[in-house]
């Protein structure tokens, strides 16, 4: 837990456009800056940052906030790891409250195993500028056409032939041998003996999404009986299920391009990087997982497979495939020249030629089986096998449309009847659920048989990117009150401190100067008075986290300030759209008017009251007819409604009579 004073002093440190100005590159404009907008692929700026406000908004794409939640989006992390990166800019030091003895020691242990990581990889680079790593390591990095600066941004390096030279440099340097250990670093034979576990290999760092080493893939340069690569083994710091090379470097570019491309190997990855195109990973060393594909799906929903043509290359293919479609993403695919790669075909082309080939030649999963396997069509026995794994590709997709249009296009492309293919989807579909069930319930006895079954270790949070759901848009529950509730909110925002100058005739007129309410006071009286609260619960949390400063007598900037730091990104996000952008309430003329703020408050206030109370009858009227089919007393039913459509009419001619909304 972060102290709130500590984070309080965070966000009176930091400026937008010094936290913004770390990762573009920011021109002045007026009172604001502008730049291209890292979060969307555009030409000309519309990207403003205003360090008076502390906000940033892009005009194209819509992507607004402060300086936490700039941070969240571009490095894609979680609002706890924008606090720490923040205090680490600015050097305030996080004490952390409420840590057990035993929270302390694991996450001391696991600083330790990321220092013993990082000290490896600087070992091992290191020794790329002498000795064996200069003549074998690095001439073989050249031999590949990698560039010093792309060895240095990828942090390859080489691990020596002695038995020990890592062991003895960390614990020359004073790390613990069961750190080495632990990080999978070093083994330990039967006898007692400590040796490195990388030894005469060119070195591959994996990161985590945050750009962490927490394992090494590492290759052989000798051919004959030795395995060409040896890996990490799962650590506490690395699951290699779960991540993908070159994920830290490529993540930015993968949200902005909306496009991930997939390789097979690190050094097709670093090759194409090189090359220009920066939205490239690969899996780690295994056939790619569920997981990995989850981590792409953070950044983008669209996959690019160019695995090798060979039929390895086009088995793997095959099942990356069926998992993309799986999750509910696009992915196409591409086919290299005879016998090439991307590493081969980047060190052969330019960028430009790269583009264009790929632009020219990526297909949809239809056109690349049919592609790879259309040799099979003139034997019958290998023909219906084709179909087969075409339909079960299909099988994948959780929509019913996107299933049918592909149906179609393999129909036509197989030519055979859409019936046929759809008689095998439904059956594969069928079997996948029988499985899944049963899947479910295996997992369900083994959580009832674990009695202190852990869902997810908790530090895992250091190395994956924030919860699927703080990534996707708050569900709307209730769409009926929705604008109202929100026009509620945006008073609160803008003007929750503002007075409300009743004139003496007006029917909400106190009758003294002092007992003059403002917005907030009088919005709400107006819910409370008759207990209604918001019925959209990210509104409802809004609001109050709104009267939870406005009690504590924040100023209204400091309220709003607050609500855009809030942890509940939902609400922070909310804030800002409702405080930066010229909000369109649905009473509509107030934009055009030309009368004092104070004036269309006193008009425009009550009005959104009321319609937020038309807009509840309307709902209860709703609800009501949806019960009628089944109430026993149907009588009675029919009665409240007549009663709340009387009510409806009055309230619907008190706000006609004004034609405001
Ligand atoms: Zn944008």
């Amino acid at each position: 837990m972060i102290p709130q004073e500590t984070i309080d002093l965070i966000m009176d440190t930091v400026r937008i456009d010094d936290v913004v100005g770390d990762f573009v590159s920011l021109k002045r404009r007026g009172a604001s800056f502008v730049a291209c907008c890292p979060f969307h692929n555009e030409k000309t700026p519309s990207f403003y940052v205003t360090p008076s406000k502390g906000i940033y908004k892009c005009f194209g794409c819509g992507k607004a906030g402060n300086a936490v939640s700039f941070v969240m989006e571009h490095e894609h992390c979680s609002y706890v790891e924008a606090i720490r990166y923040l205090a680490d800019k600015y050097h305030i030091e996080i004490v952390e409250e409420q840590e057990s003895a035993e929270q302390i020691v694991q996450r001391q242990r696991h600083e330790s195993l990321m220092l013993v990581m990082d000290f490896a990889q600087k070992f091992y680079s290191g020794n790329l500028s002498s000795g064996e790593g200069r003549s074998v390591g690095h001439a073989y990095y050249r031999s590949r056409g990698l560039e010093d600066a792309t060895i240095a941004e990828y942090g390859l390096g080489w691990a020596p032939s002695s038995r020990t030279a890592l062991h003895d440099a960390a614990i020359a340097a004073g790390f613990k041998e069961e750190y080495l250990l632990e990080a999978g670093l070093c083994l330990q034979y039967d006898d007692g003996t400590v040796v490195d576990r990388f030894r005469e290999r060119v070195t591959f760092p994996i990161h985590s999404v945050n750009g962490k080493t927490i394992a090494f893939s590492c290759r052989t340069l000798k051919t004959g009986d030795i395995a060409k690569y040896v890996n990490s083994p799962d650590t506490p710091l690395y699951d290699k299920s779960r991540c993908l090379y070159g994920i830290a470097l490529a993540k930015s570019e993968i949200a902005r391009q909306e496009r991930c491309y997939l390789a097979e190997g690190n050094v097709d990855v670093v090759t194409l990087h090189q090359t220009g195109v920066r939205n490239v990973v690969a899996s780690c060393g295994t056939a790619l997982t569920v997981q990995q594909v989850r981590l792409i799906k953070k950044f983008t929903e669209n996959v690019t497979v160019m695995y090798d043509g060979d039929a390895a290359g086009i088995h793997a293919a095959q099942k990356a495939i069926n998992l993309i479609l799986g999750e509910g993403m696009n992915v196409s695919l591409l086919l290299f020249p005879d016998g090439d790669d991307p590493d081969s075909y980047c060190r052969k082309h330019t960028l430009e030629e790269l583009q264009a080939f790929i632009s020219g030649h990526e297909m949809d999963f239809v056109s690349y089986l049919y592609e790879v396997g259309k040799d099979r069509l003139h034997d019958p026995v290998k023909r219906s096998g084709l179909i087969n794994e075409v339909a079960d590709a299909i099988a994948c997709i959780p929509d019913a449309v996107r299933r049918s249009v592909f149906v179609d296009t393999a129909a036509a492309k197989l030519g055979i009847s859409s019936e046929a293919l759809f008689e095998r989807i439904i059956r594969t579909r069928a079997r996948a659920a029988e499985e899944q069930r049963k899947a479910e319930i295996r997992e369900q006895r083994y959580r009832d048989n674990i009695p202190d079954y852990i869902p997810q270790q908790q530090d895992s949070a250091d190395f994956y990117p924030a919860p699927e759901q703080q990534l996707q848009a708050p569900a709307i529950e209730n769409k009926t009150l929705q604008q109202a509730e929100k026009d509620l909110l945006y008073f609160l925002v803008t003007h929750g401190r503002d007075t409300l100058d009743f004139e003496s005739d007006s029917e909400y007129y106190s009758g003294s100067e002092e007992d003059k309410t403002d917005v907030a006071q009088f919005i709400r009286d107006a819910l409370e008075s008759d207990g209604s609260v918001m019925a959209n619960s990210l509104y409802r949390n809004a609001y109050d986290e709104y009267f939870r400063h406005y009690d504590a007598l924040c100023s209204q900037d400091e309220i709003v300030r607050k609500m855009m730091s809030c942890p509940d990104r939902a609400v922070a996000d909310l804030t800002a759209e409702l405080s930066i952008e010229k909000y369109r309430l649905t009473v509509r003329n107030f934009a055009s008017s030309m009368t004092a703020t104070s004036s269309w408050l006193v008009a425009f206030v009550p009005k959104s009251i009321i319609y937020y109370n038309e807009r509840r009858i309307q709902y209860a009227i709703d609800t009501l007819r949806s019960k009628l089919g089944d109430a026993s007393d149907q009588t009675a039913v029919m009665q409240k409604i007549v009663k709340l459509q009387a009510a409806h009419r009055r309230i619907k001619e008190k706000l006609g009579r004004d034609k405001t909304i």
